[in-house]
């Protein structure tokens, strides 16, 4: 088979990137290791800045999005006992919107009339530094395109096929994880609420007026059946101000799982024929809501520049890396400064945890301070 475009990967960067190219009349095959079902039902990202809710406008894909929704204009910074609301819409004139990856991924999924290769085994690119490049998988399927986009995540293949000397990755780890646990309980608050506590981090977030997201920091060495639903719930309430505390609806959790926080930049993003993008690239620790409006905003480059390519501009194409990689590092910037704020960080001893404390009160007395916070929050311009 032959296409324009080969991507690899069915998350929600290879699904928008493929929308977007089908859109402008670009043919694409998506090449995916796993399942249908399996990328549907992953829990995972569901803050969208204005900007990704834009692009998936353009995708034709927002509908059920602008139905279902919650737009937030604000959200809660909670530490020594208090709340403080960060006031998105007053301080930058935009808000978020509150919509669960996997529905995102469903929106695209349904959407796509293009081929898709699910469930495809031994994944390989080829020849991506000529102008020949192929994606083969299973026994003898080959892809023949102009093109390879590498949208297949941390752990995927593209990235992995770069030659070592024409690639530098920059990583930072942290020495604890996130704990999530997803319930059919209304959640705790209308808003986002970011905890800093003494006894470590914790998020209320959610997915719709009845499905809650929460989170927790914990060691890295634990595992998920060390965490019965009433330790995780009574934790929770121990870290939370008390009038959250006191609203807080239990019950039993759909999902409950441990990320480890990652902050990851591979430069460049293009190699010859190959580009990555989303995931594949970089990764941020979710601190700041990044992942997934990162993976759009790649999109957005690359799905322009192989537009123009195609028009018979190459320009863009060449610009693809530099541009992605300028705004990827202030996300990490932020998501690394976010998690430095509020996560605890023992081996910072009590004079680090005085340095979070003051920075939080300086945020809560400064508009300048939350203006700064509030504008990297709900995304910076393309
Ligand atoms: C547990 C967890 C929680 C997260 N929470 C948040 C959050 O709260 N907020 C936020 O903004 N972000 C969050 N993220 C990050 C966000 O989900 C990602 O940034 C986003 O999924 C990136 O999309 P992507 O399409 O680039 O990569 P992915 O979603 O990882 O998609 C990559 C796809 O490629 C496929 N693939 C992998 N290898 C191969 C191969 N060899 N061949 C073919 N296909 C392959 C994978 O199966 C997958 O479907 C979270 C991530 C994780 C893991």
């Amino acid at each position: 088979m032959r296409v324009q475009v080969a991507i690899v990967g069915s998350g929600p960067a290879g699904l928008l990137l493929g929308q977007l190219l089908e859109q402008a009349g670009i043919r694409t095959a998506i090449v995916e290791s796993r399942s249908r079902e399996y990328v549907l039902g992953r829990i995972r990202a569901g803050v969208l800045e204005s900007g990704t809710v834009a692009l998936l406008e353009r995708a034709g894909v927002a509908d059920r999005l602008h139905e279902e929704s919650l737009v937030h204009e604000g959200f809660d910074l909670a530490f020594s006992g208090r709340r403080v609301r960060i006031d998105l819409q007053a301080l930058t004139g935009r808000s978020v919107s509150v919509y669960g990856q996997t529905e995102v991924t469903k929106d695209l999924m349904d959407a796509r009339k293009a081929p898709g290769f699910y469930e495809a085994r031994d994944v390989a690119v080829h020849s991506f530094e000529s102008g020949t490049p192929y994606v083969t998988f299973n026994e003898n399927q080959k892809i023949d395109c102009d093109f390879i986009a590498g949208c297949d995540g941390f752990h995927g293949v593209c990235r992995a096929s770069v030659p070592a000397e024409k690639i530098t990755l920059f990583e930072k780890t942290y020495p604890f994880g996130w704990l999530g646990i997803l319930s059919d309980t209304p959640p705790v608050s209308e808003e986002l609420i970011y905890v800093s506590h003494e006894r470590g981090f914790a998020l209320c977030s959610q997915r719709s007026r009845t499905r809650s997201r929460y989170y927790l920091q914990c060691p890295l060495s634990e595992q998920v059946d060390e965490w019965p639903d009433e330790r995780f719930w009574a934790e929770l309430r121990r870290r939370l101000p008390a009038d959250a505390a006191q609203n807080l609806v239990t019950g039993p959790s759909i999902e409950k799982s441990i990320a480890p926080l990652r902050s990851f930049v591979a430069e460049p993003l293009a190699f010859g024929r190959l580009f990555l993008a989303g995931d594949a690239g970089h990764i941020v620790p979710p601190t700041g809501a990044k992942g997934l409006n990162l993976a759009a905003s790649d999109v957005y480059y690359l799905s322009e520049a192989l537009i123009a390519f195609y028009k018979g501009n190459e320009s863009q194409l060449k610009a693809y890396s530099a541009k992605a990689l300028a705004r990827v590092w202030k996300a990490e910037r932020f998501s690394w400064w976010m998690t430095k704020l509020l996560h605890g960080f023992p081996e910072e001893g009590s004079f680090g945890r005085h340095m979070q404390l003051a920075e939080l009160e300086y945020i809560a007395g400064s508009r300048a301070a939350q203006t700064a916070l509030a504008e990297n929050y709900v995304g910076l311009p393309y």
